[in-house]
């Protein structure tokens, strides 16, 4: 059993705390909120023992799971780490990226268990390819959501597409070669929309747009491979799997369409692999604990999230770059 305090129980701390209470390799300490009126409700809500500061959680506890505002995130990690505490960070990692390198610089000294809030690695519909061999030439994402005044104090590429680009540099692993990028503030004082264009040095290209100010709710991926088309919906939770298969495979599904190609007959089979019900934030928050109790690497590694971080400010500097040449 892994003693964990929670940090930030505001929207997503809330969700977090009822998850950690289900997860039996972890044993909660207690809560803490800088806001003590949301902390005192949520704490006698959920009968979970309230610390009257952070300092107080860290002593009790060997991990901490921070969920706090993303400008508070280098701080608190940074007190943790320094006291050999095991640390579950929302994404993003932080919010500049040299407070991200710094954390890095920290975890080399003190050698804990650092866990990134990357949860669409857990999304069930991502979690469905994992046993199939993944070698996109081309990825399409749609992250779209409905406007809401919270999170519009970051840019959408750190708020929404940040979730993409953690997926897309997971599938293709090779390094970036080029990025053109554009992107507007329609709304509110950061970028609401904002759409990229990534080539690695593999050939792969990758297209994503994220949006907050859409009308309708939209989570999709669809990746192209030599032999294969996979479309994620990652809000629905559903995948499909068009896959191009040899006359003499004997895997090839029951129902498939014939294609007369120069190599022969192929068959084009449609497939849905198999999506479990999964939680996917209970799923992260065990594999952390799990990570500690096995000493084994986290999931969602710091360097994946500083990652991620680094190439999110890089999206963001283009489009302001490229705003610039086209003041209007
Ligand atoms: P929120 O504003 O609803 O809650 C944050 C809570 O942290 C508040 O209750 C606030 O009082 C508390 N807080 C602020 N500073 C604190 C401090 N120094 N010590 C202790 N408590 C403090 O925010 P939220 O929407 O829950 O987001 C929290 C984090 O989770 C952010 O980093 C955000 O990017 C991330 N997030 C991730 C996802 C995801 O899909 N993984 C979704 C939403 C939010």
């Amino acid at each position: 059993m892994i003693k964990l305090g929670l940090l930030g129980v505001g929207h997503l701390g809330k969700i977090h705390l009822k998850c950690l209470l289900a997860i039996e390799q972890i044993e909660l300490t207690g809560i803490f909120d800088s806001n003590t009126k949301v902390a005192q409700s949520v704490a006698q809500t959920y009968n979970v023992r309230l610390f009257n500061s952070y300092e107080e959680l860290l002593d009790c506890s060997e991990a901490v799971d921070i969920v706090t505002p993303t400008s508070t995130h280098f701080k608190l990690a940074k007190q943790a780490i320094r006291q050999g505490k095991h640390v579950f960070i929302e994404k993003p990692l932080t919010d500049t990226v040299e407070t991200a390198l710094a954390l890095i610089d920290l975890q080399k000294k003190y050698p804990v268990k650092i866990q990134v809030g990357h949860v669409e690695r857990f999304n069930p519909a991502f979690q469905a390819i994992q046993d199939i061999r993944l070698h996109p030439l081309f990825i399409e994402a749609h992250r779209l959501a409905i406007f809401n005044p919270r999170g519009t104090d970051v840019s959408v590429v750190l708020d929404l597409m940040i979730h993409d680009l953690d997926l897309v540099l997971n599938m293709v692993q090779s390094p970036l070669q080029s990025l053109s990028a554009s992107g507007v503030a329609v709304v509110s004082k950061q970028l609401d929309i904002a759409n990229v264009r990534l080539e690695f040095q593999n050939g792969c290209v990758a297209n994503l747009t994220a949006s907050r100010i859409s009308m309708k709710q939209m989570r999709k991926i669809r990746l192209f491979q030599k032999d294969a088309y996979l479309s994620l919906d990652l809000l629905e939770k559903k995948t499909e799997v068009v896959q191009l298969w040899n006359e003499d495979d004997p895997n090839k599904p029951s129902v498939s369409m014939t294609l007369d190609t120069e190599e022969g007959k192929k068959y084009i089979g449609i497939q849905a692999p198999k999506v479990k019900e999964i939680n996917a934030i209970q799923m992260e928050l065990s594999t952390f604990a799990n990570s500690i109790l096995n000493d084994t690497i986290p999931v969602v590694t710091i360097e994946e999230g500083y990652n991620c971080l680094a190439l999110a400010h890089q999206i963001i500097e283009e489009i302001e770059r490229r705003s610039k040449g086209f003041a209007v």
